[in-house]
């Protein structure tokens, strides 16, 4: 397929490619890509997958859907040719703001590869106006406000189908918006999104703050609601009741359409439900069935054998439970039938620990999830182990044969063609293209292993990724980067079981002993990029220190030419798309046993960085593939966790009394260094939380870290060595395509 740019732009403005402004040339260019990508194949069958999902981080889709469509090489060579950049026109699009972090690209990788398979699937969510937030930095300390996105030039295109959705105290219209997701060189899906017809921009004041209450006015607008008081809590219940009463809608209509009975439901759909948030689903469907005379056990047993469940955490916290009075509040008509799925389960087993409503009146979304649906998978091997063995061990044992592990994945579309062109360039140049469609096929690059001229070009290519990254950086944000400096980066939502705490104390450890003299041979850049929970006290207190860190290094000639420490401003795709490739080093030091998976880990492996990281979540699989040379485990394995955690025998402040490296790094926490540029309380907080609890362990695993990573930082001082770590990287990296995953999940749950 070919796209005539100057054809186009001349019928929509009656001026060449030169004569247009990048604006202009976004516009036409969107308009007609959207339509090239809906006149393309649409996947179908008489079995469809819906994909439903609170989020779908996606990303900019200008360039994506101009590679899946073919069109990518042809329209940048035409502006080229008139003297503009592609990527200078992708600058034009706002990123959607439609999710928050891994489960959200998770989802979004996902619909690339069921597209780009073939697969008839759709995604369902919400269409969000303003996202989870925009972070802006203010005083060494986050500050949020809306993070619109919706313009006259988007690609959500409307529909006029729209849903009624009953509440307890009003009645909503749910309205359909589009979205085409395109395969690579395959066909087109949609990602489906509801929005609340009378939705209310303009009640946003101060910042993110709304009034909680409005629903009907508010209900679209923005991503995971604080929830720290009742009415926060009670959206969100509205928002995800909103979403599955409306997608189970549209669900029942295609299916009928498609010639389904009702009874034969599972022939011709599968729900795919991505944690909790979309869980009440099944006893929506089951409602709607009943609604249409099916007798309620037979609307049971229909909807079980539709829906499937995946798990993407273990943290108690994040596991939802609703209280009954809260549910009573925004959904009653549920409540009935959810107190029959308890009381048959309570019927089954004598065991309260697998019940739906316990003591408390609290309803476990998952419980209901895993009684009453076919399928529970885990997202990693390790975290589906821990799934069977420890957290869901009672369920495990009542359905051995619903139990399954899906490794998460990436598209390559994305994460190698879009952002790493040049390293694409190269590794086809090697070994052809086919690794496009199959990724395996990157091992064939080991044959390259003592090649000294491709290992050469491989760390060209990298310096030309820093360069880049440096470029861009010193344009959007104002950061100056040293180019020639290790890019040692951390970039992922801000929790403290991803402890980003650690890798600050490591960052005092490394400025004190340049103090010191102990000068590193290689300057070291370390790069941050987070967002936290507006109420989650602890992980502003850590960007608070991280950001204080950075000005004083910056601030102090003794140290700064050595160390450099920066926290990019609102990590989001596009960032993560520059970020990833220019990296050397890839931290992925979550407490063993609390990341699931971990999609960033994978990201920064196909792109050729290092990973330096504890024995959890995928980062187990990365380093059976690549093997003990080329990467770097450090800290306690999962079980030693799991271990501490059960018989409550850690005592932090025992470790830190005894480790005078490690008490001199988080001493200077409350030390007058950080105190004239920092808030006290702040300070004197994370300090206090660090000492007597330490809930993710960072202590036992310091001493372990600090020598991993200067191992890391000194074997990087053999560049040949070095590079051949990078492709021994990338060339594993082919088991981590969401086209596997995807192929997974289509043979073992969704049977398309
Ligand atoms: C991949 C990705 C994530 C997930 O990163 P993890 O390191 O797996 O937590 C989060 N945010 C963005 C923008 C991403 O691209």
């Amino acid at each position: 397929m070919n796209m005539n740019l100057n054809e186009i732009l001349n019928t929509a403005y009656g001026r060449s490619i030169s004569e247009c402004s990048n604006a202009e040339i976004y516009a036409a260019l969107l308009k007609e890509t959207d339509a090239m990508a809906s006149k393309k194949c649409h996947a179908s069958g008489k079995k469809k997958l819906y994909y439903i999902s609170a989020e779908f981080l996606i990303g900019k889709l200008l360039s994506n859907n101009l590679i899946n469509l073919g069109v990518y090489e042809d329209v940048r060579k035409q502006l080229a040719e008139n003297g503009k950049e592609i990527c200078e026109i992708e600058e034009i699009e706002h990123e959607p703001s439609l999710g928050n972090g891994g489960l959200g690209r998770l989802a979004a990788c996902f619909l690339d590869s069921i597209a780009t398979l073939g697969l008839h699937g759709d995604g369902i969510g919400l269409n969000y106006h303003f996202g989870l937030f925009r972070q802006v930095f203010a005083n060494n300390a986050q500050t949020t406000v809306p993070d619109p996105w919706l313009d006259e030039h988007c690609w959500l295109n409307r529909t006029d189908v729209t849903y009624p959705v009953k509440f307890k105290d009003m009645e909503a219209t749910a309205r359909l918006y589009e979205i085409h997701v395109t395969g690579y060189d395959s066909v087109t899906n949609k990602l489906r999104l509801f929005d609340i017809e009378g939705v209310d921009e303009s009640i946003v004041k101060d910042g993110i703050a709304f009034d909680k209450s409005e629903i009907a006015k508010n209900l679209t607008l923005f991503l995971y609601p604080d929830d720290s008081d009742e009415a926060g809590r009670l959206l969100r219940i509205y928002q995800q009741y909103f979403m599955v009463s409306a997608g189970a809608q549209l669900i029942l209509d295609e299916c009928i359409a498609r010639g389904c009975t009702l009874y034969d439901l599972p022939d011709y759909a599968v729900i795919q439900i991505n944690d909790t948030h979309p869980t009440m689903v099944i006893p929506e469907l089951i409602r709607l069935l009943m609604e249409r005379e099916i007798p309620m056990d037979d609307a049971i047993s229909i909807v079980s054998r539709t829906c499937a469940y995946t798990n993407h955490t273990i943290l108690a916290e994040a596991l939802e439970k609703w209280h009954i009075a809260q549910l009573n509040q925004v959904v009653p008509q549920l409540l009935p039938i959810i107190e029959v799925l308890d009381n048959k389960i309570r019927r089954k087993f004598d065991n309260p620990s697998v019940y739906i409503i316990d003591r408390d009146e609290r309803v476990h979304m998952a419980h209901i999830d895993i009684h009453y649906g076919f399928s529970v998978n885990g997202v990693a091997y390790l975290h589906t182990d821990i799934l069977k063995n420890e957290e869901l061990h009672h369920f495990y044992k009542l359905y051995p044969e619903k139990f399954n592990n899906k490794t998460n994945g990436i598209t390559f579309r994305r994460w190698l063609m879009h952002c790493n062109p040049e390293l694409s360039a190269l590794i086809t140049e090697l070994i052809g293209d086919g690794w496009k469609k199959n990724a395996e096929e990157l091992e064939k690059l080991l044959a390259f292993r003592s090649d000294k001229e491709v290992l050469q070009r491989l760390l060209h290519v990298k310096e030309q990724k820093k360069h880049q990254l440096a470029a861009y950086l010193a344009k959007t944000q104002g950061i100056s980067l040293n180019a020639d400096s290790i890019f040692d980066i951390q970039v992922k939502r801000l929790h403290e079981y991803k402890r980003q705490q650690l890798n600050a104390l490591y960052v005092i450890h490394k400025y004190l002993e340049i103090k010191s003299g102990k000068l590193p041979k290689t300057p070291i850049t370390v790069l941050f990029g987070a967002k936290a929970a507006p109420a989650y006290t602890i992980a502003q207190d850590i960007i608070h220190l991280i950001l204080c860190l950075q000005e004083l290094i910056e601030n102090d000639p003794a140290v700064s030419s050595y160390l450099h420490v920066v926290m990019v401003e609102n990590y989001n795709v596009t960032l993560a798309e520059k970020l990833i490739p220019a990296c050397d080093i890839s931290e992925q030091i979550s407490l063993a046993s609390k990341e699931a998976s971990g999609t960033g880990n994978m990201k920064f492996m196909l792109n050729g960085a290092v990973t330096l990281g504890t024995e959890d979540g995928a980062n187990v699989e990365i380093h059976q593939l690549v093997g003990d040379e080329n990467i770097y485990i450090f800290g306690d394995d999962s079980s030693t966790v799991v271990e501490r955690y059960k018989n409550g025998s850690y005592n932090a402040n025992q470790y830190y009394a005894e480790n005078p490296p490690l008490k001199k790094a988080v001493d200077f926490i409350m030390g007058e260094a950080l105190a004239e540029i920092g808030d006290r309380v702040r300070l004197e907080r994370l300090f206090k939380e660090l000492t007597t609890k330490d809930w993710f362990m960072t202590f036992p695993d310091f001493e372990r870290y600090v020598t991993a990573r200067e191992s890391a930082y000194a074997d990087y001082e053999n560049r040949m060595e070095w590079a051949e770590k990078i492709l021994t990287n990338i060339s594993k990296a082919g088991y981590f395509s969401s086209d596997r995953t995807i192929a997974e999940y289509n043979s073992d749950i969704w049977k398309l």
